[in-house]
């Protein structure tokens, strides 16, 4: 028989992760601060409880979904030990100390705990390719792995540590980030002469799979040795570019501000001594908190 599943949390992706264990056959309760979210979900067979006690007490395993962990603890603190004995799953976004925190947290509650965070959005969620990554008690995620792997089929355990799961989400949001922030920039660039995108797209895909992934390999290799050789474009040219770069940008009345940021970053790596490394070498003074 499939584990009955409490859901606390019916916004857009508590709804969604609702809906896939229903659809799965699994006994769903659900609760939500405003009730009238619990409609749709009790008329596809959903159970609702009255109160996040009656939802907590009706599952063995209890998933949170809601804004921020400040609410997730808003709700689940005045349960003390009604929670004792659960496994909780705690899909709220937070930061990988908050998830450390909710871990300790947890286990003064005697509830064993498991941090999530979802990296697809709701329509995606139930699909083959939806990627959530967990991160807690192994034991939770291997009992109820077939469970949590309704909600996204490439999902994936990454340790006992619970920050885990957040910090491989950012660090994962964040090169996301910054490589769609450095083709914006390159198209705003051409742009300044009337280049259309698509135009640019055709090179600028090229350089980005050629030269940035198809060197990570080799980069990873480098940042985990701390050592970075480079053949013939040592950092202190790279960050003489780098200033003819933001003048052009300066030049052509557009942003500077991110290459300003990624030359201070080199000329700091230039002055620890790295004139003749290679850009991996980027990775010690990221590493620092100024
Ligand atoms: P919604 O804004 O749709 O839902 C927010 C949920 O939090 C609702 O259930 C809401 O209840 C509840 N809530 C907010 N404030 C309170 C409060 N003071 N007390 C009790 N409940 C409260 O957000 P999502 O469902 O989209 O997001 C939920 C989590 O999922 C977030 O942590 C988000 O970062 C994460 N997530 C979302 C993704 C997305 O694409 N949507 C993608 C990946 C992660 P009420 O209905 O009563 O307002």
């Amino acid at each position: 028989t499939l584990t009955p599943v409490s859901v606390i949390g019916l916004g857009a992706m508590g709804s969604a992760l609702a809906t896939a264990l229903l659809k799965a056959g699994h006994s769903t309760t659900v609760w939500n601060r405003s009730a009238e979210k619990a409609e749709a979900l009790s008329e596809q067979g959903a159970s609702r409880a009255a109160t996040v006690v009656e939802a907590v007490q009706a599952s063995p395993l209890v998933i949170v979904c809601v804004l921020d962990h400040t609410i997730m603890h808003e709700l689940l603190d005045p349960l003390g030990e009604g929670l004792a004995g659960r496994v909780l799953v705690n899909l709220t976004t937070g930061t990988p100390k908050q998830a450390r925190e909710a871990g300790a947290w947890a286990a003064t509650m005697k509830t064993t705990y498991l941090d999530g965070a979802i990296m697809a959005t709701p329509p995606m969620i139930g699909q083959p390719e939806a990627f959530l990554l967990y991160s807690g008690s192994e034991q939770a995620y291997e009992a109820h792995e077939a469970t949590l792997k309704r909600f996204g089929g490439a999902s994936s355990y990454f340790g006992t540590d619970p920050g885990l799961a957040s910090l491989y989400d950012i660090a994962l949001l964040t090169s996301m980030y910054m490589s769609f922030a450095g083709f914006l920039y390159g198209a705003a660039l051409v742009g300044t002469a009337n280049v259309d995108a698509t135009s640019f797209a055709t090179f600028a895909e090229g350089v980005i799979s050629g030269i940035v992934l198809g060197d990570m390999d080799e980069t990873a290799r480098q940042i985990d040795d701390g050592h970075y050789p480079d053949d013939a474009s040592p950092l202190a040219m790279q960050a003489a570019g780098m200033q003819t770069f933001i003048k052009a940008f300066h030049d052509e009345g557009i942003d500077t501000t991110i290459l300003e940021h990624l030359k201070g970053l080199t000329d700091r790596t230039v002055a620890a001594g790295h004139a003749e490394a290679g850009l991996a070498s980027l990775i010690e003074q990221i590493r620092r908190h100024v």
